[in-house]
């Protein structure tokens, strides 16, 4: 399970967008007119920077959330108001459930086998409604207004309440469950602002506030989304070299810092495979990112670390960097071949260094802490090093 403190960090930007935005339709007689006036054009505006972005970038995912937005919005503005309450009707219950599919599907080409799909899905859910807006079928019709909730505080009483509920379970299940919280929390929101565009219809200039509120929540995740893949280490969800670099740059007058390398790591692959080794660099990773003492660890590359001290000196991250070396040691790794499971144990060598006045720039302070190591591992592994 998540933890709290992850999840309220995930969820809070896209809930403080829409909070934003909410409360300014709610006050919407204390704001000036001319925000209300231009939010169409800036909501087909901001679509279009997404689109593009998206597509530049290879995120279909954000395309196939805003481009049905942007279709149902141009319905609302084009339609009679009996067929614009009929889209209505049928987005609260078709795009949640959209919402949901493409939050589950993983991000691939547009013009792989899946890619196509997707654009297959969209057009038939695109044909379904039109089909239901010009052809409108009386079984389908009795079916949709089948009453199944009855509250006199929420306009709908129909299944699209109960596919509201039922999706708003599942992405808060993967909200507290599933890793990828960035997106899992994304989308609740999105949902959640969707939903209540619909049900404060009647407040005026909600719903442009709702469709807006996401697709500021939309490009808020694709900057985040851009932030990650740049500074964040794929494998191991640690920060990486990029992350380092900057770090290193805001670095005070004094610190210390460690080099951490995985001991006889080629030999671990040649025995027990590749896949082995990454899982074994991901629990290492796990490790490095626990450390105490205020160090902060990123992936500089390979099986190989780098753990930043801020304002600490060396003599103070000794014990901390150790503490790390025997945790590791000590903690058996199960590897599973033809049938048979065993414990294996790895571990790590560190060099660790203070800055000096010597040094020219944070890099001799990486070399130098580079030759500790090659001390560590020329005295015989599963050492830590001071320089
Ligand atoms: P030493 O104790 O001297 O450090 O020996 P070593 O074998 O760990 O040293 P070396 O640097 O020669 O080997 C590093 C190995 O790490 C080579 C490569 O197979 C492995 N490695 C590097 N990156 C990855 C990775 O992302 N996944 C896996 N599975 N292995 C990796
Ligand atoms: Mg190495
Ligand atoms: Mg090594």
């Amino acid at each position: 399970m998540n933890s709290l403190k992850l999840i309220s960090i995930n969820i809070a930007i896209p809930f403080f967008i829409f909070m934003v935005f909410a409360l300014s339709a709610f006050y919407s007689d204390k704001l000036p007119s001319f925000l209300f006036f231009i939010s169409p054009y800036l909501f087909y505006m901001l679509s279009i920077i997404i689109l593009w972005i998206s597509w530049h970038f290879n995120r279909n995912k954000f395309i196939f959330i805003v481009a049905p937005l942007v279709l149902i919005y141009i319905g609302f503005e084009i339609l009679s108001p009996s067929m614009a309450t009929k889209l209505f009707h049928y987005s609260c219950i078709i795009y949640p459930i959209h919402l949901l599919i493409f939050l589950v599907l993983k991000e691939r080409g547009l013009f792989s086998i899946w890619g196509v799909f997707k654009v297959i899905f969209v057009a038939f859910e695109i044909g379904l409604v039109l089909l239901l807006l010009y052809y409108p079928n009386e079984v389908v019709q009795n079916l949709l207004n089948l009453k199944i909730f009855n509250a006199s505080f929420y306009p709908l009483k129909d299944i699209s309440i109960a596919v509201f509920l039922f999706v708003l379970f599942i992405m808060s299940a993967l909200v507290l469950f599933n890793r990828y919280l960035i997106y899992n929390g994304t989308f609740l929101i999105i949902l959640i602002a969707y939903i209540s565009g619909f049900y404060f219809l009647k407040t005026p200039y909600f719903m442009d506030m709702a469709f807006l509120a996401i697709d500021m929540i939309v490009l808020t995740l694709l900057i985040r989304e851009t932030y990650r893949l740049a500074f964040y280490d794929e494998l191991t969800s640690m920060p990486g070299r990029r992350a380092l670099i900057e770090d290193m740059a805001k670095l005070g007058r004094k610190y210390s810092l460690a080099m951490v390398d995985i001991d006889h790591f080629k030999k671990f692959n040649d025995t027990y495979g590749h896949d082995t080794g990454d899982e074994v660099l991901k629990m290492v990773a796990s490790k490095l990112l626990n450390v105490s003492g205020g160090g902060k660890a990123y992936r500089y590359g390979g099986e190989e670390f780098t753990i930043l001290f801020p304002a600490k000196e060396i003599n103070e991250c000794f014990g901390h960097v150790d503490i790390l070396r025997q945790n590791i040691e000590t903690s058996g790794f199960v590897v599973r071949n033809k049938k048979k499971s065993k414990i294996i144990y790895i571990n790590i060598s560190a060099g660790l260094v203070q800055n000096s006045s010597k040094d020219k720039d944070p890099f001799a302070v990486m070399k130098r802490a580079d030759n500790a190591l090659y001390k560590a591992k020329e005295l015989g592994r599963n050492k830590v090093i001071k320089a």
